[in-house]
């Protein structure tokens, strides 16, 4: 039987998604999806595969969040201050 840690492996090898469907798809919390990535991204790491997040864009006024390396949502855009922010999405590749 395949962990969840698998098959999310799995599901971000096939395809880039984020947190929320990722939680929908395996039927698990967010939270849960968050406490999973970095046990994910040292899996893959020792498969010589990689993690990557995709960087997450101020929708309001179009900063992108460059060299952030954690896996969440950041609060708010150090730009403009708005919370108007797109969703971190992760691939594998
Ligand atoms: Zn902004």
């Amino acid at each position: 039987m395949e962990t969840i840690r698998q098959q999310i492996i799995a599901l971000l090898i096939d395809k880039e998604m984020d947190a929320r469907e990722l939680s929908q798809t395996m039927g698990i919390r967010e939270k849960e999806v968050y406490e999973h990535l970095p046990h994910i991204a040292r899996s893959v790491a020792a498969q010589k595969k990689k993690l990557i997040i995709k960087p997450v864009q101020c929708l309001a006024c179009g900063y992108v969040f460059k060299d952030r390396k954690r896996f969440t949502r950041p609060g708010r855009c150090p730009r403009c201050k708005k919370s108007h922010l797109d969703e971190p999405k992760y691939r594998i590749f």
